[in-house]
C-alpha cells in the first residue's frame, strides 16, 4: 500500500496512453514548420489549454518548465531580477518547500531582504503579521497554497487581496493543493504559480508557472526563444502531453476525489487519535488537504515506525521525501513549536484517489501495534513518561494507567 502520494505519484494509464505515441510517431520538435513539427505544437497548445483551463488562466499565461522546483525558481528569482530597482524586500513564511526557501537564501546572498512569516501552532500565517512587515521595498510575497508536510492550508484570497492593493506580486507554490482543492489564479488574485506533474498522477520532470499577463520575469534559461523567451529549450513534448491530461483529469474529478479522500482522512484522524494513547494530529483540524495527515506520536522515533510500517506493506514517511534522509529535526514541524523530540515521532500519510482497497481499521491496527512495540524498546517511553498523565482513550493494553 503505498501512502506517501505527497512525495510523488504513480502515473495514471490515460495520462501514459495520452503520452505514448510523442516518444516514436510523433517526435517532432514543436519549433518546426513541416508537418511532424506542426503535430507536436498542436499537442503543446492543447496541454497549455488544459492546464489553463484547470486554474482559471489563459493558455498564454502558462509557461512549461522542468518541474515545481523550477517554477518557484523562475517565479521568485525572474521577480527579484525584474524589480530589484524597485526594492529589494520579499516576504514568505517560514515553511516553505526547499524550493522556495532555499532560493530566497541564494537571493539573501545577493543582499535581497527576506522576511519569513513565523506560523500559529496548527501552521497558519496570521494576516495580521503579514500587514505588519510590508514595506515600500516590497516587492514579492511568496506562500504556498498547501504545505506539503502537514497539509496545512494558507488564507492565499486574503494574502492575494492585501498584495493586490499594495501592488506587490504574489507568487503562491500550489504544488500539493493542485487536484486537490480549488486552485482559481482569479478567484485568489495570484500574480505567479507553480504546479508539477508528478504530484497529480503525471510525468515527472515536468510542471508550468503561471504568469498573470501584464506580470514581467526575467527568464532564469536563455535559449532558442521558447516559451517566449521565458523559458529556453526544447521543449519536454510527451512530458508536457502527460502533464496537460493529468491536470484535465485532475479538475474534472476534484469534487468526487476530494469527498472520497476527506471521508477515509477523517475516519483515519478520528481512529489514531481514539486508539493509540499520546499520538496527536500535527497541522490544522479544518484547514487541510483532502489527502495528507501527518500524526506525533510520543517517545517514537520516526524512522523506526516507517521501517515497521514498510515490513508490513505500508509505505509511509516521517516528513518531505526532500528531507527524510537527514537527522535534522524538520523546519516545518518546528515552526509549529513543536519540541524537536517530539517532532521525530512523525508520521505523514498521503492517500491517493484511487486506494479504494485501502482498509483503515487495518492500517490503524499496524500503527498502533508498531507504536506499541517501538515504546517497549524506548528509553523516551520509560524515562519520560508522566504515567499520570498518559491519555487513555479505550483502555488500551499498553495504557500503563489502566
Ligand atoms: C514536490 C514539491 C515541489 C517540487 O516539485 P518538483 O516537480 O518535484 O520539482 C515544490 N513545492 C512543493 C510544495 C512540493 O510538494
Amino acid at each position: 500500500m503505498y501512502l506517501d502520494n505527497s512525495a510523488t505519484t504513480q502515473v495514471s494509464e490515460e495520462v501514459f496512453k495520452e503520452m505514448e505515441p510523442y516518444f516514436m510517431q510523433e517526435f517532432g520538435n514543436p519549433s518546426t514548420l513541416y508537418g511532424i513539427g506542426r503535430e507536436s505544437k498542436k499537442a503543446l497548445d492543447l496541454a497549455r489549454q488544459r492546464v489553463a483551463d484547470a486554474i482559471n488562466a489563459k493558455p498564454e499565461e502558462i509557461y512549461f518548465t522542468s518541474g515545481g522546483s523550477e517554477s518557484d525558481n523562475l517565479a521568485i528569482k525572474g521577480i527579484a531580477f525584474k524589480l530589484q530597482k524597485k526594492g529589494k524586500h520579499i516576504i514568505t513564511t517560514n515553511i516553505e518547500h526547499p524550493a522556495v526557501k532555499n532560493t530566497l537564501g541564494f537571493l539573501e546572498s545577493l543582499d535581497f531582504k527576506v522576511t519569513y512569516l513565523p506560523v500559529n501552532e496548527n501552521g497558519i500565517i496570521e494576516i495580521e503579521d503579514l500587514k505588519e512587515v510590508i514595506t515600500d521595498e516590497t516587492i514579492l510575497i511568496s506562500v504556498m497554497h498547501a504545505n506539503n508536510e502537514i497539509g496545512t492550508i494558507q488564507p492565499i484570497e486574503e494574502i492575494g487581496k492585501i498584495a493586490r492593493e499594495k501592488g506587490i506580486k504574489f507568487h503562491v507554490d500550489a504544488v500539493q493543493s493542485f487536484g486537490k482543492i480549488e486552485v482559481d489564479v482569479e478567484k485568489l488574485n495570484i500574480d505567479l504559480l507553480a504546479l508539477s506533474s508528478h504530484k497529480i498522477n503525471g510525468p515527472k520532470g515536468v510542471g508550468a508557472l503561471y504568469i498573470r499577463k501584464g506580470t514581467r520575469v526575467v527568464p532564469l534559461i536563455h535559449g532558442g526563444g521558447q516559451e517566449k523567451g521565458i523559458r529556453g529549450g526544447t521543449e519536454n513534448v510527451p512530458g508536457i502531453v502527460g502533464f496537460g491530461k493529468a491536470c484535465e483529469l485532475a479538475a474534472n474529478n476534484l469534487d468526487e476525489h476530494y469527498k472520497k479522500l476527506s471521508s477515509i482522512r477523517d475516519e483515519l484522524i478520528d481512529k489514531v487519535l481514539s486508539t493509540i494513547p499520546e499520538a496527536y494530529l500535527n497541522g490544522d483540524e479544518e484547514t487541510r488537504l483532502p489527502n495528507l495527515v501527518n500524526f506525533r506520536f510520543k517517545a517514537i522515533e520516526g524512522e523506526s515506525l516507517i521501517l515497521l510500517l514498510d515490513a508490513k506493506g505500508y509505505q509511509a514517511s516521517t516528513g518531505s521525501a526532500c528531507s527524510s534522509n537527514t537527522l535534522e529535526a524538520s523546519p516545518v514541524l518546528t515552526a509549529l513549536g513543536l519540541d524537536p523530540v517530539d517532532v521525530h515521532g512523525s508520521l505523514r500519510i498521503s492517500l491517493a484517489p484511487e486506494s479504494d482497497s485501502f482498509d483503515v481499521d487495518e492500517f490503524v491496527n499496524t500503527i498502533a501495534e508498531s507504536v506499541k512495540r517501538l515504546r517497549e524498546m524506548s528509553p523516551l517511553w520509560n524515562q519520560e513518561l508522566d504515567y499520570d498523565n498518559i491519555m487513555c482513550r479505550k483502555h488500551e493494553d499498553n495504557c500503563r494507567k489502566c
